[in-house]
């Protein structure tokens, strides 16, 4: 017998640590995870498109989600708003489909929360001056930001132990292989005779 409920998956980690790019070669093997897009007030990177990397907001349309409770958890980060739609991580694990989130720390820790049964990957940088290299060299951000996002690193990197797993992205083949055996080994877990 398998049980019938979806699995929740969250990578969690560092802004720049590589999250999107595992995230993303994952998703060019891995069919049967459904992932979840979320929701910011950040503006649109270029080479980014809605409904497709986040659904952009206004802060206001955003604050109405919150207040409607159309969220399973928020962050403020860097100034900008981000959250996971509540209703479609729901429905789609209650449909038996596993769901993954990559999402920043506070957000993970509030999603901790509402589902402890949920799988927590932390993706743990090869070491912080590799991290402020991914986070300048993206070359999007301003000085300050970068600053900021840094000090945001290190204030998520002493949430680690609250994680189910620690993957290490020192090279991302090596990181999406691991996340696809925690995936596989959470699946026979679950699996009884
Ligand atoms: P970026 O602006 O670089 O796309 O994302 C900034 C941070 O927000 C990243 O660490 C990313 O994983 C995180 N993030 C993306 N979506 C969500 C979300 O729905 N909730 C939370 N809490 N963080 C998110």
């Amino acid at each position: 017998m398998i049980d019938e409920k979806g699995i929740l998956f969250i990578l969690s980690g560092p802004s720049g640590v590589g999250k999107g790019t595992v995230r993303k070669r994952l998703f060019e093997k891995a069919t049967d995870l459904q992932y979840s897009i979320s929701m910011t007030t950040r503006a649109m990177r270029p080479g980014e498109t809605d409904g497709v990397d986040y659904f952009y907001k206004s802060k206001e349309e955003f604050e109405n989600l919150i207040e409607q409770n159309e969220l399973l958890e928020y962050a403020k980060y860097v100034d900008n708003y981000y959250g996971t739609p509540r209703k479609y991580v729901e429905e789609t694990l209650a449909k038996g489909l596993d769901v993954f989130l990559e999402i920043e720390v506070q957000g993970a820790m509030q999603v901790k929360d509402n589902f402890p049964e949920g799988v927590f990957i932390f993706l743990f940088p090869p070491s912080l001056d590799e991290l402020k290299n991914r986070i300048v060299n993206r070359g999007t951000e301003t000085e300050d930001l970068v600053l900021n996002r840094l000090k945001e690193a290190r204030k998520e990197i002493e949430m680690m132990d609250a994680y189910d797993y620690v993957v290490v992205n020192d090279q991302v083949d090596h990181a999406v292989a691991k996340v696809e055996a925690i995936i596989q080994s959470e699946h026979l877990k679950r699996e009884r005779i």
